[in-house]
């Protein structure tokens, strides 16, 4: 398949074919300084349809310097507080009406499967509309004083923030924007460079609703040089990460030279708790989607499956049977289940892990293989037989592969679901009302569902513990992270 074989909509077919795929900077489209561009890639075919700027340190110079004099002469942040609503009003109503360009783009370059691009991209506009209703309700306080003075708190924005951004999910960049320009921050934006397509096309989008030139610049490139570019950059106030581990790690060193306020939103290695009092046919529905959905490349991904011993057996029969024969294939087919990993790279990855569990002594009860030989599907992949020990069951994978380990007691359950490196979220299904909350008493997570995975709303704090990362997104707190508070004293004697 080529570009030309799919059926994309009228607007994303004129944004790919009018749009130079440059960096966004000071409100103009540029390229960058020496020419350089990088391919992207259609990970349903493995082959490059469209090439986009790579950027260096230079770009990124251009763009905190542009970010930091739309922030110093306030076109942005001085605005009264309904206009900057009005603004990003009109931002979410151009997601609306372009919402068919965004969900090709999240096929495209991201392998969205089309029956899922609709909610990423209705968190995309929600997440908007959310911030958009922040301006004017940033209130300040007083603090109580003597009478011959006046104590304001004034909360401020930080300044420019610098936003660093995964693949799993484009549209979230809305997120990564809106949030810091509700605040009156200027915004450099760095995508991965796998899915750089929903940044650029979002930033035009920002434009046109009136948000000024120079506060929202994006700039592509590889993290080495565009990612660390902005964490070392003087110009820039703070960081928001979200990726891998290791490369928050060096993020956060990186930034301790300029001790800069540091978000980091981390992989995970989540657990999925089955009792045996629980709803087990919607519990296994729904434990096997917490993997297969985006073919495990979401960071809350339920890649632990802790089951009861008494039900083990036919909890993973019932697994197995609502995961075989579903399609895997193209994105772009209405009716694929299971879509394609990011990369090659992504591909290897998933394999090699695949490999490790065989060697460790875990049985294969569903998939364990490469689907075709175009393109980069894999099968959707249930392991048993898995102790916590194993690499599958302590390594994040990031591909549609399931460890099922069983437990004894309650008190196991936990050990096993807090006995890892990460803490981003967990599952616990069951009817019994005290052992849920004794569940989301005893699970180090930042987020608990109860027979549920993986639901959001915009308003509820979203982020981990351990080395899943600190910091939290969405929701009030987002205004705390993106703000600071002047204590402003005032002496009438
Ligand atoms: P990554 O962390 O390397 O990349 C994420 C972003 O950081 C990209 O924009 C990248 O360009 C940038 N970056 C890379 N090196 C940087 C540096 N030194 N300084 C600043 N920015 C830098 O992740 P990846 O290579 O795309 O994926 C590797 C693994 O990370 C995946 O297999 C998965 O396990 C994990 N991951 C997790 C999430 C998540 O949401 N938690 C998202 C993507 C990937």
């Amino acid at each position: 398949a080529s570009l030309s074989d799919y059926t994309l909509s009228e607007g994303t077919r004129r944004f790919l074919a009018e749009t130079r795929l440059g960096h966004l900077i000071d409100g103009e489209i540029v390229m960058s300084a020496d020419e350089a561009t990088m391919p992207v890639v259609d990970p349903n075919t493995g082959r490059e349809f469209a090439r986009v700027a790579e950027g260096g340190k230079a770009e990124v110079d251009r763009a905190a310097r542009a970010a930091r004099q739309s922030f110093e002469d306030g076109r942005w942040r001085n605005l009264p507080p309904m206009q900057k609503e009005a603004v990003l009003r009109r931002l979410a109503a151009l997601l609306e009406d372009h919402r068919e360009v965004l969900m090709d783009l999240d096929m495209l370059d991201g392998g969205i499967i089309r029956a899922q691009t609709p909610f990423f991209v209705q968190f995309g506009i929600d997440v908007t509309n959310y911030y958009a209703g922040w301006p004017s309700k940033i209130e300040g306080a007083m603090s109580p004083t003597g009478s011959n003075l006046i104590v304001q708190q004034v909360r401020e924005p930080i300044g420019v923030c610098g936003v660093i951004m995964p693949w799993n999910a484009p549209s979230a960049v809305s997120l990564g924007v809106v949030a810091p320009l509700a605040c009156g921050n200027s915004v450099v934006l760095k995508p991965a460079e796998q899915t750089p397509l929903t940044a650029l096309f979002f930033g035009k989008l920002c434009l046109e609703a009136g948000v000024p030139p120079g506060v929202v610049n994006v700039v592509h490139g590889p993290g080495h040089l565009v990612g660390a570019g902005i964490v070392e950059h003087k110009e820039i106030d703070s960081i928001s990460f979200t990726g891998s581990v290791e490369t928050g790690r060096r993020i956060q060193a990186a930034a301790a030279a300029r001790l800069k306020r540091v978000s980091l939103e981390l992989g995970g290695k989540s657990a999925q708790m089955v009792f045996p009092d629980a709803d087990l046919d919607r519990a296994a529905q729904a434990a096997a989607w917490a993997v297969w959905g985006h073919s495990g490349q979401i960071c809350t991904a339920g890649s632990r499956v802790l089951v009861h011993r008494s039900i083990h057996d036919e909890f993973v029969e019932r697994m197995v049977e609502a995961s075989r024969g579903l399609k895997i294939g193209s994105c772009f087919d209405a009716d694929t289940a299971v879509g394609p990993v990011i990369s090659r790279q992504q591909l290897d990855q998933v394999s090699r892990y695949v490999d490790i569990g065989k060697r460790e002594g875990a049985q294969l009860a569903l998939g364990g293989a490469r689907h075709g030989d175009e393109g980069y599907f894999f099968q959707p992949t249930i392991f048993t037989g898995v102790n916590n020990e194993m690499t599958i069951a302590r390594e994040e994978i990031f591909g549609p592969v399931m460890a099922v380990i069983p437990f004894e007691s309650d008190d196991e359950a936990y050990a096993i679901a807090n006995d890892t490196d990460f803490g981003l979220a967990a599952g616990v299904w069951t009817r019994d009302v005290v052992r849920a909350h004794r569940a989301s008493q005893r699970l180090k997570v930042g987020t608990v569902w109860i027979n549920a995975y993986q639901l959001n709303e915009t308003s509820v704090p979203y982020g981990g513990v351990k080395f899943s990362g600190f910091g939290r997104s969405l929701g009030a707190v987002s205004v705390e992270e993106f703000t600071h508070v002047k204590s402003v004293w005032i002496n009438l004697a």
